[in-house]
């Protein structure tokens, strides 16, 4: 790579000088005269020139490399006299790398790195329409992106973000934001949280609150991996590990140390408390540290890797599901039966039959673990991307157990679910980004909590779930109707977004006045709460993947 090493003979104030006297005397492509390479020193000539303004017209390589190479410094006051045609010159000369532009032009020129790096890719790539592209590049913050969020970026990618509900969540109404191209998913929530609002809200409780790390080390024999988990499982082994953790972190509280072997490899499960953040790269630190307290105690052990899927992080494992990872909620409604019989068109005893066959029953015979629900991962992963959560953290976040039986005498339908791995914060990670700030400053939960670290994250968590169980109860309820499938029958894919090419092959719904029937009972199962637009009417119901 380049480096920025200017010639012993040349000074700022040279540059300076040359600049002022460059801005009254001389145009600008005209008068340069590049470096003299055959210098004896290798020093810049006195004829050196820097233009203070980029010039339209892209100056040769030499000029260019020159003005890089020699012109005044930091970097970026040099790459402020290029164009930008110029500097991709430059790149594609090898002076300067692509993912490199945003720390050579400097933090006021962010968004000039995301246009030229998008230029660059475009025209290496075999369709060279990057650059000319709908993906939107301009009015975007890219300050918050560096460093935190994405390498190489050269845009970014709008979602649709709709709002469901509002919905009673402990007794406060919150509007619900949910980021989604799956059309329907929003007015499905909606009527879920009309529903039940009806019945008083939902009550929320927070069994648990860790986020975990599972390293995985080796040692030479079974029986010094044995010694070391004895050792870690005795109060003096997880008291030096305890020490060591907490002192990364005021907000990492170790909460508890399991331990397995699996020959001669020990996996050590590390719990802790994160305060808002959702808290990976806090746990690894003090994962990290402790780690280096029993290498002191065990010389001979060699870590492996700070994750050893013990976690487990992003993956599916029963080890999640059964001890819970990040916040663990269970959250309760009662929605009266005149609600499931008015609102949601269908009975208690239809929707509690329907949640034992296919939610429980279902799931069982599929051998799913944690998968014991309609679609809460719907639900989970739009308000996921709506408040910047890690959108990978669904596989184990969206674990739901949803659970239906008739109360009050069969009148009202009681309803659970039970969701023991919701892994979110409201600080780090993607909820830096505005807009997603702007959703967890709608919810009252932006950042930290001002008196009580975690409880914003914990808030968080208990939306979540409470509008997993709107999202539940509603697609139970058409299911329960026969609604979904008289609707996917009747509506099929959304006329208007579908690709002129693909003419339908079946007769379309008007023609069949049976299936016309039918659209006009799907649309009435949620024209009560939630109108449908015109096109939302035409959109496939479908389309809520169960
Ligand atoms: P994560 O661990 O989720 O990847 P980050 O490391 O990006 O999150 O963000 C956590 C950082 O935010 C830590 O450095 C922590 O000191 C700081 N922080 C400030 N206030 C809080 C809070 N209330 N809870 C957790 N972290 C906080």
């Amino acid at each position: 790579m380049h480096t920025f090493v200017r010639p012993s003979t040349f000074t700022l104030e040279d540059v300076d000088r040359k600049l002022k006297a460059a801005k009254f005397a001389l145009p600008t492509t005209q008068q340069f005269t590049p470096p003299d390479s055959s210098s004896e020193d290798g020093s810049s000539p006195e004829t050196d020139y820097f233009p203070e303004i980029p010039s339209d017209e892209v100056r040769p390589l030499e000029q260019c490399i020159a003005i890089f190479e020699k012109g005044p410094r930091p970097v970026s006051a040099s790459l402020a006299l290029l164009n930008d045609e110029e500097i991709i010159q430059l790149a594609n000369a090898g002076k300067i790398a692509a993912y490199a532009l945003e720390k050579l032009l400097g933090m006021d020129a962010l968004e000039r790195a995301v246009r030229i790096r998008r230029a660059l890719i475009s025209r290496a790539s075999s369709t060279k329409t990057l650059e000319s592209s709908t993906i939107p590049l301009e009015n975007y913050d890219y300050s918050r992106v560096l460093g935190a969020c994405c390498e190489n970026v050269v845009g970014y990618i709008p979602i649709p973000l709709g709002i469901a509900g509002p919905l009673t969540v402990d007794g406060v109404s919150y509007p619900i934001p949910m980021a989604t191209a799956e059309g329907t998913l929003v007015a499905s929530a909606s009527r879920g949280c009309k529903a039940l609002n009806a019945g008083g809200g939902v009550s929320t409780v927070l069994t648990a609150d860790g986020m975990t790390r599972g390293p995985a080390i080796d040692f030479p024999s079974v029986v010094q991996a044995g010694k070391a988990k004895a050792w870690i499982d005795s109060e003096e082994g997880h008291g030096v590990l305890q020490r060591a953790f907490e002192s990364t972190s005021r907000f990492a509280k170790l909460k508890s140390l399991k331990t397995a072997l699996a020959g001669r490899t020990l996996y050590i499960r590390f719990t802790t408390t994160t305060g808002d953040a959702m808290g990976m790269n806090m746990i690894s630190k003090g994962t990290e540290k402790a780690l280096d307290a029993l290498q002191k105690r065990f010389p001979e052990m060699v870590v492996l890797a700070l994750s050893g899927n013990y976690c487990t992080d992003k993956k599916p494992a029963a080890i999640n599901w059964i001890e819970g990872r990040g916040k663990s909620v269970v959250a309760e409604a009662v929605i009266p039966g005149h609600v499931v019989k008015n609102v949601l068109k269908t009975t208690v005893e239809d929707l509690c039959n329907l949640n034992i066959k296919k939610n429980l029953i279902g799931s069982a015979m599929a051998g799913s673990i944690g998968g014991f629900n309609a679609h809460a991962a719907n639900i989970l992963t739009a308000i996921f991307l709506a408040t910047g959560q890690d959108p990978a953290q669904n596989v184990e976040s969206s674990m739901c157990m949803t659970l239906m039986e008739p109360t009050n005498g069969g009148e009202d339908l009681l309803m659970s679910v039970n969701m023991p791995c919701i892994e979110v914060g409201t600080v780090g990670g993607g909820t830096v980004l505005a807009p997603q700030q702007g959703c967890l400053e709608m919810l009252g939960i932006k950042g930290a909590h001002p008196t009580q670290p975690g409880k914003n994250a914990q808030t968080l968590a208990r939306i979540i779930a409470s509008a997993v169980m709107a999202g539940e109860l509603s697609l139970m309820s058409a299911l329960a109707a026969g609604h979904l499938i008289r609707a996917h029958m009747t509506h099929n894919r959304s006329q208007v977004n579908t690709p002129a090419a693909s003419a339908p092959v079946t007769p379309g719904p008007q023609s069949n006045p049976v299936l016309a029937q039918l659209s006009r009972s799907a649309k009435a199962a949620f024209s009560p709460l939630t109108p449908l637009s015109p096109s939302m009417s035409s959109t496939s119901l479908n389309r809520l993947r169960k």
